[in-house]
């Protein structure tokens, strides 16, 4: 199935989930994959997401059913794939006659039709009804149903103002997305792939039916020409500036660009559930327990121009997320309890919706022929989906190469996550055991970063000491060799904020510790490799 020596099977552009997970993929069934990312894996919008796999309540009142039906089934094969970062979460929907929908969605105008006096509202029958596809469209196995919650004696009522009497809790799950894309990317590369991060495509022409791809590392300036048969287009928020500036062919299809924003806060409420607030302008909010000690609150739907143009969190949508969850919340916040935000760019397929939040969330394939040689596009596709994007780009590569092996995917675990669905709790005891003098709190962190990897990361040390230098918050050398070494970390900035969360809790100082640390061993590195 490998191309000849020098042409590979499938160049992927882009190192966000889509583009890490259709090399994963492809590797496994035997094709020669090279995937170049311009920067750091998962550093646009695989790393700026709201981290839920969910099968996407809201959708239902846009009659995504496809979409949610796909989606509401991945989620478990997802969570038994990698049980290190990936959880269950239980999410409670507060109830009030004053919810509404936003006025262009179809539930909302079907509604106007039939029963005129309920235009706009969102009627908890309605919800109810929801719910109940949700329950039931996607085959649930481990994720338990519907309840309802009298929150005028439930703890989840506690952090909530009065009015709110009755709540509706569903399932949904958590996940580390940019851990995702890295061991995706791990994966990929432990089948075979290529991955090359910090290294952008920048054209691509086709001769005899074979691109010619120039790559260029963006740390050096050098290029280099890669040839290969078929090429995937996973650019997200650049995937119509791959298609026109880079690769220039005709295709008419465009992207989206919707930007979410998020912000977060020292933890509001004591429970590991999440609430989802309705406002009265029918958007939603969701505010989730995160990491330990925070609340993450999100997310916004704004028009983006540029993909070129850096998403950041705007002060109207921090006022926007902190008003929106005071119409909720007992103890009011306000800004000033933000300690970081973060802001994504959706890249969405243009399907004229005349809003962004009405914009679809669904995935559309498109193989492009104008230049040539094939040219997969991918437009849209939401983290929980990305396994089966694969599958579907898959679909399309084996008709261009007169077959591939089957689907494979579902069911392999990701690295680390090779251990039993509710299994975390176990392994962490047992780290613990192992490794007497790692904390409770070391050693979960460790267990949900790296599964059944932990063991190998410590590799047998017996004190913290040997572990090397201690950057806080329980870093130490030993973790940030590992993420140098196989996980494609190379700044300071990439441990912190996507191989983990530290970033919330390294001081200034401590930061600029490691990036000397690791702009050191990066440069030895270097000098080893040219003696
Ligand atoms: C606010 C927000 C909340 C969300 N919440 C959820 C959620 O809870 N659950 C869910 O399932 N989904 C969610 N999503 C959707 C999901 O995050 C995205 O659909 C998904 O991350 C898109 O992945 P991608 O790989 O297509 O794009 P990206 O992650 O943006 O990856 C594209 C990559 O291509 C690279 N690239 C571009 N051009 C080139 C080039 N010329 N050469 C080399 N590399 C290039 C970029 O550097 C980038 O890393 C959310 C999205 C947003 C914005």
């Amino acid at each position: 199935m490998t191309g000849s020596k020098d042409v590979c099977d499938l160049l992927v552009i882009g190192g966000g989930i889509n583009g890490c997970g259709v090399a994963r993929d492809a590797a496994g069934r035997g094709l020669s994959v090279t995937l170049a990312e311009m920067s750091d894996l998962a550093s646009a919008t695989s790393s700026a997401s709201t981290k839920l796999f969910h099968g996407g309540l809201r959708y239902l009142e846009y009659f995504e059913f496809r979409l949610v039906r796909e989606s509401l089934i991945e989620r478990e094969t997802l969570l038994r794939a990698m049980p290190h970062i990936a959880w269950p979460m239980r999410f409670v929907l507060p109830y009030h006659k004053d919810m509404r929908f936003e006025s262009d969605t179809p539930t909302s105008k079907l509604l106007g039709i039939f029963m005129p006096w309920m235009r706009g509202r969102r009627p908890a029958w309605l919800i109810r009804l929801g719910l109940l596809l949700y329950d039931n469209l996607g085959g649930r196995k481990i994720l338990p149903g519907t309840t309802t919650v009298n929150l005028t004696t439930a703890p989840e009522g506690r952090p909530l103002q009065d009015r709110f009497a009755k709540a509706y809790e569903y399932s949904d799950c958590w996940v580390e997305d940019s851990r995702l894309v890295v061991l995706n990317a791990r994966d990929a590369e432990a089948r075979g792939a290529r991955i090359l991060t910090r290294t952008q495509v920048m054209s691509a022409e086709q001769k005899d039916g074979i691109w010619h791809v120039t790559l260029k590392d963006i740390t050096t300036d050098e290029t280099q020409i890669v040839r290969a048969r078929i090429m995937v287009n996973a650019g997200g928020p650049w995937v119509s500036d791959v298609i026109r500036h880079a690769i220039h062919t005709k295709s008419k299809d465009s992207v989206r660009l919707v930007r979410g924003s998020h912000i977060v806060t020292r933890r509001l409420f004591d429970h590991d559930k999440c609430y989802f607030f309705q406002g009265t302008d029918g958007r939603i909010m969701f505010a989730i327990p995160y990491e330990t000690d925070f609340t993450l609150i999100g997310t916004t739907d704004q028009e983006h121009d540029d993909p070129d143009t850096p998403p950041v969190c705007t002060p109207q949508e921090q006022a926007y997320m902190v008003d929106f969850v005071n119409a909720y919340l007992k103890d009011p916040i306000s800004v000033d309890d933000i300690v970081w935000t973060y802001s994504g760019v959706r890249p969405l397929f243009d399907d004229g919706s005349s809003s962004a939040t009405a914009a679809t969330r669904d995935y559309t394939l498109k193989v492009d022929r104008t230049v040539g040689a094939p040219l997969i596009n991918i437009f849209g596709g939401k983290i929980t989906t990305y396994r089966r994007l694969a599958e579907g780009v898959m679909g399309l590569v084996s008709k261009e190469m007169d077959g591939l092996p089957a689907d494979w995917t579902a069911g392999v675990p990701l690295p680390g996550g090779d251990f039993a669905v509710d299994g975390v709790d176990a392994k962490i005891a047992d780290l613990g055991r192992d490794y007497p003098f790692l904390t409770t709190v070391w050693a979960r962190r460790l267990i949900r970063a790296y599964g059944t990897d932990a063991a190998r990361l410590l590799n047998g040390a017996t004190s913290a000491g040997d572990l090397g230098q201690a950057f806080g918050a329980t870093l130490t050398a030993a973790e940030v060799d590992w993420l140098m070494d196989r996980e494609y970390a190379r700044t300071a900035e990439d441990v912190l904020w996507r191989r983990s969360k530290l970033g919330l809790r390294l001081s200034k100082e401590q930061a600029e510790t490691l990036g000397n640390y690791m702009r050191a061993r990066d440069t030895g590195r270097g000098s080893a490799a040219a003696e």
